[in-house]
C-alpha cells in the first residue's frame, strides 16, 4: 500500500463523513465530547480502520495528533480507483 494509495482511502473516507454530516446523518463532531475522557469537545472523526468508512470516533485535535503518533490505521488491501482511472483486471 503506498502512500498515494493511502491518501486515496483517506480521501474517500473523509468525503463519506462530511457527507454524512451534511445529510444530519450524524452530528458535527464539534458538538460531542472527545472520546478520551480528555474533557474537550471533539474537533473530528478519526478513523482507526478506513476498511470500515463509517467507524469512526469523535476526538479532539490534541488526541488525534497523539494518536497518530502511536498508532496506524489500518488500511484496505484492496487498491482504490478514482473516477477517470483505467481500471485493468
Ligand atoms: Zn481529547
Amino acid at each position: 500500500m503506498d502512500r498515494t494509495q493511502r491518501l486515496r482511502w483517506q480521501q474517500r473516507c473523509h468525503r463519506l463523513i462530511t457527507v454524512q454530516v451534511a445529510l444530519w446523518m450524524r452530528p458535527p463532531a464539534r458538538v460531542l465530547l472527545c472520546e478520551r475522557d480528555c474533557n474537550r469537545w471533539a474537533d473530528v472523526y478519526h478513523h482507526p480502520d478506513y476498511t470500515y468508512p463509517d467507524q469512526v470516533v469523535p476526538l479532539c485535535n490534541l488526541c488525534h495528533h497523539r494518536w497518530h503518533a502511536r498508532n496506524e490505521p489500518v488500511y484496505p488491501d484492496k487498491p482504490i480507483y478514482e473516477k477517470g482511472m483505467t481500471q485493468h483486471g
